[in-house]
This record gives structure tokens, sequence and C-alpha cells, in this order.
């Protein structure tokens, strides 16, 4: 398979990273591309890694963190380029780019790699991701996301909560309005292909239709 790059794309409760996963599963399912094959690059989880692996960067991002103080451009963008190196023969890319600086920075460290670059809009209406994340609670527990609200883990009987990112879901609506869903657009200068699909469409039967399209 030629060295590709999905880059999901969505507002925050769109369930895009539902759709990455069932597209992963469609394709380790039909031995496509195996697990180890498979990357996945989210700044959330960068940030946290470099906090993690206590690097001279890490140190300074969390100092940036327990401010309050939001990681600049640049940093994330570091972190993202040494994250493209990585082996893997598929990656995707969640929560990146989310402004026009991104965005920008992304088509340069892709250009003259060779990557085939898809860019898929999981497109939820708002009404509906306000209604999924209202009835989304996570076990403090044993982790596991489900949509019961009579404060127990359905699984293991644990204490269930509102997820914190999702307790601030409006503001995080109205800043993807703000500054990214525009970015949309402009990401067909730098993808191969464009899709947009539907979010009130079952995840898994879109992820077999992407999979038939693309792999
Ligand atoms: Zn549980």
């Amino acid at each position: 398979m030629r060295k590709t790059i999905v880059i999901i794309f969505g507002a925050p409760g769109s369930g895009k990273g539902f759709l990455v996963d069932c597209i992963e599963n469609e394709l380790v399912n039909r031995n496509i591309v195996s697990k180890e094959n498979i990357g996945h690059i989210s700044t959330g989880d960068l940030l946290r890694a470099e906090i993690a692996a206590q690097t001279p960067l890490g140190q300074e991002i969390a100092q940036i963190v327990s401010s309050g103080g939001l990681v600049s451009d640049e940093i994330v963008s570091q972190l993202i380029e040494k994250s493209l190196d990585g082996p893997e023969v598929l990656k995707f890319i969640d929560g990146y780019p989310r402004t026009e600086a991104q965005r920008l920075t992304l088509a340069s460290l892709l250009e003259g790699k060779g990557y085939r670059v898809i860019a898929l809009m999981r497109d939820t209406p708002i009404p509906l991701i306000m209604q999924r994340v209202s009835k989304r609670r996570v076990c403090q527990d044993c982790k596991c996301t489900h949509s019961v609200d009579d404060g127990k883990c359905p699984r293991c009987g644990g204490l269930s909560l509102i997820r914190k990112d999702d307790a601030v879901i409006e503001k995080r609506l109205a800043e993807y309005e703000n500054n990214t869903a525009g970015q949309w657009n402009f990401l067909a200068l730098l993808a191969d292909s464009m899709l947009k699909v539907d979010g009130s469409e079952d995840a898994e039967v879109a992820a077999k239709d992407i999979v038939k399209r693309y792999f």
C-alpha cells in the first residue's frame, strides 16, 4: 500500500475517533493493513507523551499547560513533524490542523514526502452532537465510555461521570466554528481526496464504504 495519511476532520463530539476505530478495524479484519502499520497522530496524545517522557520540550509543555496557557503552534508542529517520520504505512491525524497556520505548516511538512493524503470529515449536525455528548459518560474505574446515566458503569458498576471536555462542549463547538471549520475547504490544497461522511449515519457502515473506496 502506498504511504497514506488520513486527516480526520470534524467538530468536537462529531464521533471522529469512533469512525477512525471503525476504519482501522475494517482494514485489519480484511488483512489490508496490520495493526502495527497503523499510526495515530493526535495532538493531545503527543503533548501528553512528550510530558511523560520528560524531555526538555516536555518540561516546557508541562509548564505551559499547568499555568493554563495554550501550547504554541510551533511546539505542536514540532511534535507532528516527529511523528510523521514514524514507520507506519497508514497514519490518522486527529485534531490537526486546527488553524490556518497549522494547515500551512502541515502542507510544508508533507511536501515531497510522497504521502497520499485523504481528508475525511465526519459531518455531524450540532443538535445531534449536543444530544450525544449530553448522554456520554466515562467510567472512573474501567474507563469505558457509555451513554447511560444512572451514575453507574454498566460494565463494572464504577462511578460514571461526564468527560471534562464534554462539560465545556458549547465553548469547544464555538471555537471550532470560529477557527477550524473554515479550514476544511483549504485542505483541498494538500489532499489528494476529500470526503464528507454523514455523521448521523452508522460509523461502521461508513467505514466499510471508505475502505472500499480508498484501500
Ligand atoms: Zn466501569
